[in-house]
């Protein structure tokens, strides 16, 4: 038995919380998250998309994914989340730093069998990743809900660390005539692009 994560910040605790609301904010504001494991002593960091349902963490993916096998077998993982804020400039490149919110959870992820249960989190990731699809979807067939895992990893040992405000540069660079400050980063919604098979006369939905 392996043991369980230790979620105490070592480094720049400050910045640290396991307060569970700040979790959550961090973690409804994302849509991808990374998920590490360790195979026959080999790490493995998987990107893929998420949501949250109330204290549990869905993920999923293709019965096939070797994730998805080895974590529903009960292989401990770790699930991170970041949002990069901003690029913080210093007058060193020591003092250089990056404004960040960050989320980790640790621990078993529960695979979700009971086909209605599984319906319900496909839905709710839908929501997640693309809030107001749903209506306009067709139901998953049994086949397709057969195709795909889907998992649980439970918000209980889990940590955030967020980075914000201006560069803290050693007195001694206070003087230097270099500019410094924060260039504010954030993701941005672009113009849809129709899929070339679109009916003609289906128009573009307002959720886009
Ligand atoms: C976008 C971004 C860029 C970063 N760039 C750097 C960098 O270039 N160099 C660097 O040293 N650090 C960077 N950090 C901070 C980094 O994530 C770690 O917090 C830091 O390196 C300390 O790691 P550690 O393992 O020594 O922490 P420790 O304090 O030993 O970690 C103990 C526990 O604290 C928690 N914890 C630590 N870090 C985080 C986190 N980020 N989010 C949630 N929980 C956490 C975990 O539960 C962990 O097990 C960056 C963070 C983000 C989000």
């Amino acid at each position: 038995m392996t043991q369980k994560a230790d979620t105490k910040f070592e480094r720049a605790p400050d910045r640290g919380n396991h307060d569970f609301k700040l979790a959550c904010d961090i973690l409804d504001a994302g849509k991808i998250c990374h998920v590490g494991f360790t195979l026959d002593d080999q790490p493995y960091v998987v990107p893929m998309a998420y949501a949250r349902m109330g204290e549990q963490l869905l993920i999923h993916g293709s019965i096939a994914s070797r994730l998805v096998k080895n974590l529903a077998s009960g292989l401990r993982c770790c699930a991170t989340i970041t949002h990069f804020d901003g690029l913080v400039y210093a007058r060193s490149s020591f003092n250089s730093s990056m404004n960040y919110r960050s989320v980790m959870v640790f621990g078993i992820a529960r695979p979700i069998t009971d086909v209605d249960e599984k319906r319900r989190t496909i839905q709710v990731l839908v929501d997640h990743l693309m809030p107001g699809r749903r209506a306009d979807l067709r139901k998953s067939t049994k086949k397709e809900l057969n195709a795909t895992s889907v998992l649980a990893l439970p918000i209980e040992t889990y940590s955030s660390k967020c980075r914000t405000g201006p560069p803290h540069d050693s007195k001694s660079d206070l003087n230097t005539p270099v500019w410094a400050g924060v260039v504010p980063l954030e993701l941005s919604v672009g113009d849809p692009l129709d899929a070339p098979d679109v009916l003609p006369g289906v128009i573009r939905p307002d959720y886009l």
